[in-house]
């Protein structure tokens, strides 16, 4: 059973490909962002403590990370199906917290430069149901709309020029060295997120095996 990790700086593309694997092998897509944001949402305790943090694209304090994971990480489906992880580890004390808990199989890095991320990210719409859009990339059917609950698309809040050079910051600087963690263990594999998204999606089925 596969326990994947997915890396890859804002705009990779790595929730899309996040959501495309999880479908693919019936997996269970586990989005960091995405459980914050509903905690956020629902007002819970937890949200009320991150909402600062991620409105100016800071990371929320790890042990408050590690208990929304540890929630999700062991749930039924995740524990029958596997998972994909997507946001989460972050930092190195993530990285030592998961693998207190779990061991992964496989890492999953895309790779693209900055530029190329902020230019992407301007064009971003997300769903309240998690599913992720681009004006020009990617746009729904219907102006606006979820092409599967209907729902009304938004722009993050996150997803401000200033913001979002804050997080490629925290990207580059903090989680791209713990990939080097997981290249010793013989896991990991780099596909090219230049490309369009089915070509992509190939790279990284194909890296799965
Ligand atoms: P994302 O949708 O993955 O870009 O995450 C959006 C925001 O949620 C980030 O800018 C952080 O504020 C927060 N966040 C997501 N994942 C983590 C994490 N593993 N650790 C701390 N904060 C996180």
């Amino acid at each position: 059973m596969k326990k994947i990790v997915i890396f890859g700086p804002q705009g990779s593309g790595k929730g899309t490909q996040a959501e495309l694997l999880s479908q693919r092998f019936h997996m269970v897509h586990l989005s960091m962002g995405e459980m914050l944001r509903y905690e956020i949402q629902h007002k819970t305790v937890l949200g009320k403590i991150a909402q600062k943090y991620v409105i100016s694209g800071k990371l929320v304090p790890d042990p408050i990370i590690f208990k929304i994971i540890k929630r999700h990480i062991f749930d039924k489906e995740a524990k029958k199906n596997g998972f994909i992880l997507d946001g989460y580890p972050r930092n190195q004390r993530q990285q030592k917290d998961l693998e207190s808990i779990i061991k992964i199989t496989d890492v999953l890095v895309i790779e693209i430069t900055d530029k190329e991320a902020v230019a992407r990210l301007s064009g971003r719409l997300t769903c309240p149901c998690g599913r992720i859009y681009h004006l020009k990339h990617r746009p729904p059917k219907k102006r606006g709309q979820c092409d599967f609950c209907g729902q009304k698309l938004y722009v993050r809040q996150d997803d401000t020029p200033k913001v979002l050079r804050r997080r490629l910051k925290i990207y580059r600087e903090q989680t791209a060295p713990i990939i080097a963690e997981y290249e010793k263990q013989g896991i990991v594999k780099r596909v090219d997120g230049t490309p369009s998204i089915p070509e992509v999606f190939a790279q990284l089925t194909k890296a799965l095996g």
